[in-house]
This record gives C-alpha cells, structure tokens and sequence, in this order.
C-alpha cells in the first residue's frame, strides 16, 4: 500500500517535471527591441531550440530577416519571401520574438464579418487592462486575409523602413488558418510593437505572414493575459552593442510594422 502511494507521487513528480517550461506562467519572453531591429540589428543570437523553451506560441523573425515567424502549439513555421512555408532546423537562430507558454484565460465567438480594426474593439472590451500583455489566437476562416513577408537581407544591413518598402504582399482569400500574435501596451514603445502586433499561418501550413489586414468569416478568438516580461538581450560580438537606442523610431515602427 505504502510503495504504491509513494510509486504514485514519484509518477507524479516526474510528469510535473516533464510539463514544465524553462519560465513561469504568463510570461512573455522577449527577444532583443524593436529599435535595433528598425537600425538593422538582423543578425540571430537564439536557435529556435533555446527560445522554445520559452514557449509554445509567438511570432518573430530569423536570422538575416529571413521571413516572418509563427510559432504555433510549439513548432516553428517561417512564412519568406516567395511566399511559401518552411519549417527551419532548431538550429537556425532568431533576432527578434516574442514567445509564451499559452494558456487561455478568456474565449470569445467572434461576430461574422469583422475586419482588424473591430477585432481590436472587441478584444479591448473582453480584455480591458491596456497596461498587460495579452497574446492573440484567432482560428477562424477569414474571406480576406492580407500579408507579408520581407526577403533575407545582406550586409551592411539596411534598416527595416528600407526593407519593408520592398516587401512582398499576399492577397490570401478564403483561407482557415490562425492568427497568433500579441496586444502590448504603450509603454512598450523602443521594446516591441506597441498595439496589436500579428501574424498568420493557414491550417494546411502552405501559407501566412505578417498581418496588414483581414475579413474575418467566422472564428474564435482565445486570449492568454500576460503580467511577466522577460528580456534576452545579444551579448558580446553583436550590431546591438553599437546601436543608439536613445532615438525615437515610433514613425518607423508604423511605416514597418503597420
Ligand atoms: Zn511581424
């Protein structure tokens, strides 16, 4: 009886063990700023098997800006330039994302019809407090759903207004898929998009991308509220290390981002 029970909590013990991520709940792990990504800081410093440890949901880029990322029930999908859908080794590294271990604490139906603008007013009235990070999940069917990607850059890098105004647009019709991404509050500004940052991956994996705009069919928005915020900054050998991040690049951060 006794070496059954202990049996039990050493079974237990060890699942707990198991489901265990490297960070507590509700924390956003954040890599780099937004800023040394608009002045070109594009080189990775994270594999994509470090950052998820962090989480099994999130969005981001890759080394050289080489497309845009979506991190999705723990598997990493790269969205480039020709359009298509990868998934990179865990060994390819990451200059900029935002990653958590997702975990839903409000569930909304969404109304049939509804555009980027009016997903933002009924998230504000589910999720009230501005001043916490939410992450995103919308899986619907959109009729409209309006992407991008930017292609690998060479260097010296140019900084991402540049890039941006090459970027490649994705008119997707008709298209399921999820929408994974994160509300932050204003006081993120220099850190990370300060609003509504978010991208997409369609259910067969073949198509996604940086989200400009969309029509919503029918769908389900899940929202984790996040109150933790974890910074990994590049160390040692690294353009973060000669950046002046005391300019304000808000204008920047809406020609690139919005
Ligand atoms: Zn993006």
């Amino acid at each position: 009886m006794k070496k059954s029970l202990l049996n039990l909590i050493f079974a237990f013990a060890i699942l707990s063990l198991i489901g265990c991520s490297t960070t507590q709940k509700n924390t956003i792990t954040h890599l780099s700023t937004i800023d040394a990504i608009l002045a070109g800081a594009y080189d990775g410093y994270v594999t994509l098997g470090d950052l998820t440890t962090y989480g099994d949901f999130g969005i981001g880029t890759f080394d050289r800006l080489d497309g845009e990322m979506i991190l999705l029930d723990g598997k990493v999908f790269q969205v480039k330039a020709d359009g298509k859908v990868y998934t990179p080794a865990s060994t390819v590294k990451t200059p900029y994302a935002s990653v958590v271990q997702f975990k839903k604490d409000i569930t909304t139906k969404l109304p049939k019809g509804i555009d980027y603008s009016t997903l933002k007013n009924i998230l504000a009235g589910k999720a009230s407090n501005m001043n916490v990070f939410c992450a995103v999940k919308v899986n619907g069917r959109f009729t409209k759903m309006k992407t991008r990607s930017v292609p690998a850059q060479r260097k010296p890098y140019p900084p991402l207004t540049e890039v941006t105004k090459d970027q490649v647009v994705f008119h997707l019709k008709n298209v399921s898929g999820t929408i994974v991404g994160f509300r932050s509050p204003a006081y993120v500004k220099g850190i990370g998009v300060p609003g509504y940052h978010l991208h997409f991956i369609s259910d067969d994996f073949r198509s996604g991308g940086h989200i400009l705009e969309f029509e919503l069919e029918e769908g389900t928005a899940e929202i984790d509220i996040c109150n933790r915020f974890l910074m990994i900054l590049p160390e040692g050998v690294h353009d973060f290390s000669q950046i002046d991040l005391s300019i304000d690049r808000s204008e920047d951060v809406d020609k690139a981002e919005k």
